[in-house]
């Protein structure tokens, strides 16, 4: 404990910076977010790797009026997002101004200005 890197989560980072983005998946059909041992759902333990599809639905988002001190200066939006059936919670790292529920998003990494990363979501230009 106490790693600067968390086993799984960063994996999973590294995938989604690549473009290979997965997600766990049980018999049962349920989707999970690594790390992961067992189905958070039903807690089959026989999990599969499945790919993260390419873009996901903004289910909600949120307006961090008070940030973190990392990220002083900045107003973070955090959106939530359906990709098939996992759930991901990611930083937005574009202009809000065109965000709403139901819009479409890609997943990416985004790093915060102490260095920090983490899930992030860029926002699928209509054009
Ligand atoms: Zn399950």
């Amino acid at each position: 404990m106490g790693e600067q890197r968390e086993d799984g989560y960063d994996d999973l980072l590294d995938a989604i910076e690549s473009n290979t983005g997965y997600y766990l998946s049980c018999p049962a059909g349920h989707g999970s977010l690594p790390p992961r041992q067992v189905c958070p759902t039903c807690g089959d333990d026989d999990l599969s790797t499945e790919p993260l599809p390419d873009t996901g639905t903004v289910v909600t988002f949120t307006e961090i009026a008070v940030p973190a001190p990392a990220f002083t200066g900045q107003t973070p939006v955090v959106v939530i997002a359906d990709f098939g059936p996992v759930r991901l919670t990611g930083r937005l790292v574009d202009d809000s101004d065109a965000l709403e529920v139901g819009s479409e998003v890609v997943p990416t990494v985004a790093t915060s200005p102490d260095g920090g990363r983490h899930i992030g979501a860029r926002l699928v230009s209509e054009r």
